[in-house]
């Protein structure tokens, strides 16, 4: 086997500098790979992933949280599920796992550029959108950006810190909804597809970026159909299990395309064509 076909499989120790505790079921790890001359080479961009492992707990595709453009530690906001990601919630600053990639077709951050941007995320599908915002703010996205996120409870909203900052931020409105209001709780109550009627709306000169729960991203593409919105404009991410990540065991397959090497991003014009359950009503 080539030497380079062999890297593709081969997983980096990187070492966690920080835990951060977003909710109960939700960490951020900031992480960086201890062979310094490879952290330092070492570039992704939003909406790829990265295969994490950790021995005898096996390997899952973990998309990048942080902005490349702040270069230094690599974020992964991880939620507990099953093997390796409660393994992953046990460990702490100065433990070691597995990094490679990075993997998959990230967001057209060129086609934002000039657009009004809406966010839509559901839980832990805030991660990738948090590359991709961030990354905007960074450039000095002039347009408006506006943020729809929906979480279980007051306590399960993970990524606070963010929230706080973007509710600051000039041109950026942040909305927030929980399914279940708890004591203290002024805010809204309800489905994320609720807010999208606070919002003012130019679906023509907008870029709409979604990820969440497949109930979430259905309830949210047809909301957005009827306001407007062409399915080139609405982009949204694909999770499927992986084993190899790089497009070579075929286990992410949706139709003929793959979640790891064409997706995970997709546009919804790109999905139409494609035989997916979670886009059916
Ligand atoms: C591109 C991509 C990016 C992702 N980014 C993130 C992220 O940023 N943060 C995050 O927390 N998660 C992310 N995920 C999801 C994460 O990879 C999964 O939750 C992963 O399965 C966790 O691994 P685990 O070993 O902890 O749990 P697993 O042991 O894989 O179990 C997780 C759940 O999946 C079920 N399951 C396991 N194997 C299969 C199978 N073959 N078919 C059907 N169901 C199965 C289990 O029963 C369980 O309910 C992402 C997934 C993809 C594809």
């Amino acid at each position: 086997m080539p030497s380079q076909q062999k890297d593709l499989y081969l997983p980096r120790p990187a070492e966690i500098r920080e835990v951060i505790a977003e909710n109960s079921q939700i960490k951020t790890f900031v992480l960086s790979f201890v062979d310094r001359q490879y952290h330092d080479k070492f570039s992704y961009a939003p909406g790829q992933f990265l295969m994490v492992s950790i021995p005898h707990c096996g390997e899952a595709p973990i998309s990048v949280s942080s902005t490349p453009a702040n270069g230094g530690t690599i974020h992964l906001s991880v939620r507990r599920a099953g093997k390796l990601t409660e393994a992953m919630h046990d460990m702490k600053k100065g433990d070691v796992v597995g990094l490679r990639g990075p993997y998959g077709r990230p967001f057209p951050m060129t086609d934002l550029a000039g657009r009004d941007l809406l966010f839509v995320a559901g839980g832990i599908g805030l991660a990738p959108l948090r590359s991709v915002i961030n990354t905007c703010l960074a450039a000095g996205h002039g347009r408006r950006i506006t943020i729809l996120y929906g979480s279980r409870t007051p306590s399960d909203i993970a990524f606070q810190a963010d929230l706080a900052t973007w509710g600051q931020t000039a041109n950026v409105s942040c909305l927030l909804t929980v399914d279940r209001a708890e004591p203290g709780w002024e805010g809204d109550v309800g489905l994320v597809t609720a807010l999208l009627a606070q919002c003012c709306l130019a679906p023509r000169e907008s870029k709409a970026l979604l990820c969440g729960p497949p109930m979430m991203i259905r309830a949210v593409l047809a909301e957005l159909a009827g306001r407007g919105f062409a399915d080139e404009d609405i982009i949204t991410t694909m999770e499927r299990h992986m084993k190899c990540g790089v497009g070579i065991c075929r286990h992410c397959h949706m139709d003929d395309k793959l979640v790891c090497k064409d997706g995970p991003v997709f546009t919804l014009e790109e999905l139409k064509r494609l035989n997916v359950l979670e886009l059916r009503g």
